[in-house]
């Protein structure tokens, strides 16, 4: 019997060692999705890129990137998320505070906290996000969860898009 390939001639393996980057905060390999919007406005012109997912690792690392004005999810679940600011400036609530983001920031979401990523106007903000590989799935704000974080000046400010500090 001929000996047979384990996998065909110029299929990529399951695991590559190297991933050169692409223009634009891209990666050779892996798949970039187009800036898209959501029609209940929970997001708004986000991407995400998987960087490392595999069945032997317990976290897997992403990239997202927000386009100028854009914002993230606003949720909440049990597991965590570790950010590193890669591209851009913005704003972030992380329970009941907001913060200024700039470059190269890193943003620590403890479980069950409400989170939000935003960029400012001007330029994309893009930034790692390591997770669980298991993880739950997020939980949405309802009309009285928001209703309460509005309470917050500052938490008001931000969710319309007019971050204070
Ligand atoms: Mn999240």
């Amino acid at each position: 019997m001929p000996k047979v390939q384990a996998r065909p001639h110029g299929e990529a393996p399951a695991r590559v060692a190297h991933r050169a980057a692409t223009a634009a905060f891209g990666w050779q390999g892996v798949e970039q999705r187009p800036y898209k919007e959501d029609e209940r406005a929970l997001y708004k012109t986000i991407t995400r890129q998987v960087l490392f997912s595999d069945p032997k690792m317990a976290g897997e690392l992403r990239y997202f990137e927000v386009a100028p004005g854009g914002f993230s999810t606003l949720e909440r679940h049990e597991h965590m998320h570790g950010v590193l600011v890669l591209r851009g400036r913005g704003h972030c609530l992380v329970g009941d505070e907001v913060k200024r983001l700039e470059t190269r920031d890193l943003v620590s979401v403890p479980p069950m906290t409400w989170h939000q990523f935003r960029a400012t106007t001007d330029e994309p903000l893009g930034f790692l996000c390591m997770v669980n590989a298991e993880r739950d799935k997020p939980q949405l704000p309802t009309a009285d969860d928001v209703a309460r974080l509005r309470r917050n000046p500052a938490i008001a400010a931000f969710l319309d898009g007019k971050p204070r500090t």
